[in-house]
């Protein structure tokens, strides 16, 4: 038995695909993806259950490893980054978990941008106590990357655009530096997901994703993923998930695979009403800056429209006038937007990365970041744009100054 593939026309659109691909559907005729809730799988016989433990015959076993539910997760996912392979993860670091533990081994060399997700800094920093070790650099700056390549260096790093200040870099820049040195670049896709930025086509030879944002795209579920070539998730990473057991509960792959459906139109209808706010948020005389790749202000404005299909995303950032006090007033004075740190929801959140997200790090790592107090990180929803204008006017340079 080998598990079939959904039959699609060839060629068919990401949109299609992220409506369609899949496995067949079962003998029942159901028209919406079947959640399959079971641990393991029953074989007719002994023999077919000893050649399916020893791989000599694909199927599905037992779902550590393999359910029918996460591989259709999977499956689509794969379609829409366009890498052929993919594997499913119990959450986004998992994914960069996996992706360490099936690539590197000890006396390996990582280069990463500074600027990325904090547990994934973290995490890596951590593996240098198992010989791993990674060297931090500009996330806008190729020739530091080019420069910290080392005869040992196996895997580059990034993230595109980044959170909360969304600095984009050049990841066909990146790939190129990375595959002259005979590393792999690995990029974490989340903030635009594969319905803006497709990183496999720009020479990204991995993309990971936190499925618990945009994939997900209503804050229900914990997941994640590794794109790359089949072969390679077949050959680095399938193994240890076997052994390992970062694995995606098959509740949370269906709630990411319908997620999946509506990928494209939320992010497109998101991204315009950040694109709103942010033009407005300039307008504002309280506000000193703002953080959004699809204004023209942004420094990589050009790249960023490159490579995210010509828009910016749903994260916005701005510093307002008056430093904590003032951003704490702003965030104090909503009611509409969620107080929490999480990002690609239908419903709008506002954080004090300096305080939440960037707690943990000191003062000067924090201005050495560029997280300044003052700074207030937006993550637009679906609301109605005006609604969370006025949500934010609340609050911003204080009543004495709006009228
Ligand atoms: C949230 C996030 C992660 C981690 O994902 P989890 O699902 O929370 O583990 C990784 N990278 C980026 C860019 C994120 O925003």
């Amino acid at each position: 038995m080998t598990i079939p593939r959904v039959e699609l026309p060839p060629d068919v659109r990401l949109d299609t695909l992220a409506v369609r691909e899949g496995l067949p559907r079962t003998p029942w005729g159901e028209n919406s993806e079947a959640l399959f809730l079971t641990s393991s799988f029953v074989h007719p016989d002994a023999a077919t259950a000893a050649a399916r433990f020893a791989n000599e015959e694909e199927a599905f076993v037992y779902s550590r490893f393999g359910n029918p539910t996460v591989t259709m997760m999977e499956r689509r996912l794969a379609a829409m980054e366009g890498t052929g392979g993919c594997i499913g993860t119990a959450s986004g670091m998992a994914a960069i978990l996996l992706l360490i533990l099936g690539l590197l081994k000890s006396g390996d060399h990582v280069v990463c941008s500074r600027s990325v997700f904090g547990s994934t800094i973290k995490l890596f920093q951590d593996f240098a106590k198992f010989g791993i070790e990674t060297s931090f650099v500009s996330q806008t700056d190729p020739p530091q990357w080019r420069a910290a390549m080392r005869p040992g260096t196996k895997l580059l790093f990034a993230e595109s655009p980044t959170n909360p200040l969304t600095e984009v870099c050049d990841i066909a820049a990146l790939a190129g530096i990375a595959h002259a040195g005979g590393a792999l670049l690995a990029v974490d896709n989340c903030l635009c997901s594969p319905a803006l930025q497709r990183p496999a086509a720009l020479g990204a030879d991995l993309i990971i994703h936190s499925g618990t944002k945009y994939l997900d795209g209503q804050g229900r579920v914990i997941a994640g993923a590794v794109c790359g070539p089949q072969e390679l998730v077949a050959s680095k990473f399938v193994p240890v998930m076997r052994s390992a057991g970062m694995s995606l509960s098959p509740f949370n792959a269906w709630v990411v695979l319908k997620g999946l459906e509506t990928l494209s139109v939320r992010m497109q209808a998101q991204s315009e009403r950040a694109l709103q706010l942010a033009h407005w948020l300039e307008a504002q005389p309280s506000v000193e800056r703002v953080y959004y790749p699809g204004l023209p202000s942004h420094p990589q404005h050009a790249l960023a429209m490159a490579q995210q299909s010509g828009r910016g995303g749903a994260v916005v950032s701005f510093i307002v006038e008056g430093e904590r006090a003032a951003a704490f007033a702003a965030i104090d004075a909503t009611r509409i937007c969620s107080i929490t740190a999480n990002l690609g929801d239908t419903k709008t959140t506002i954080t004090h990365p300096a305080s939440t997200s960037h707690g943990r790090l000191s003062e000067a790592q924090r201005q050495a970041a560029g997280i300044t107090q003052g700074m207030i990180r937006v993550a637009v929803g679906l609301e109605d744009i005006e609604d969370i204008k006025a949500d934010l006017g609340r609050g911003l340079a204080g009543p004495a100054i709006k009228t």
